[in-house]
């Protein structure tokens, strides 16, 4: 069973870092299919170039099993543009994706522009997990595609 996980936000916040961050495995070897279990395989696709809205293909929606939707935590903007994507998503995707919200670049704090709670509150808003993440430094992206995982798997 291939499971289909794509990143989802603005330009700039940090999705393919995280994928690099990710697949360059400073995660423990195996953890991760030993999550999902035998004969599951998750895909995770990057959205390059498709960082507006209306500029992600619609099949990319259709055929998603999970969404990690991402902001950077130094960024107004893309927090504000949240809503906009999960509107999208909603739109477009099936009604029982998995969805995450996560606040990339946690490592920059000096530089915060969006408080932890204020993400916490918007994820509550629409029900979906929420966690600040780096893509730098590694700080919860094992967690992350775990937690991603374990709800795939739950839910196949
Ligand atoms: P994308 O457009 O969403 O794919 O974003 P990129 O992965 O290309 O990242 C945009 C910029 O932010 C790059 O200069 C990255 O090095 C930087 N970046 C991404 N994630 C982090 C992070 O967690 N912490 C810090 N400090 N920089 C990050
Ligand atoms: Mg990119």
């Amino acid at each position: 069973v291939f499971l289909q996980t794509i990143l989802i936000g603005d330009s700039g916040v940090g999705k393919t870092s995280l994928l690099v961050q990710f697949d360059q495995g400073k995660f423990i070897p195996g953890s991760f299919s030993a999550t999902v279990g035998i004969g599951f395989t998750v895909c995770i696709w990057d959205t390059a170039g498709q960082e507006r809205f209306g500029s992600v293909t619609h099949a990319y929606y259709r055929d998603a099993h999970a969404l990690l939707l991402l902001y950077d935590i130094t960024s107004k903007t893309s927090f504000d543009n949240i809503r906009a994507w999960l509107t999208e998503i909603h739109e477009y995707a099936q009604s029982n994706v998995v969805i995450m919200l996560l606040g990339n670049k946690a490592d920059m704090s000096s530089d915060r522009a969006i408080r932890r709670d204020e993400g916490e509150r918007l994820a509550k808003e629409y029900s979906v997990p929420f966690m600040e993440t780096s893509a730098k430094t590694g700080v919860n992206v094992e967690l992350t595609f775990t937690a991603v995982a374990k709800e795939l798997k739950h839910r196949a």
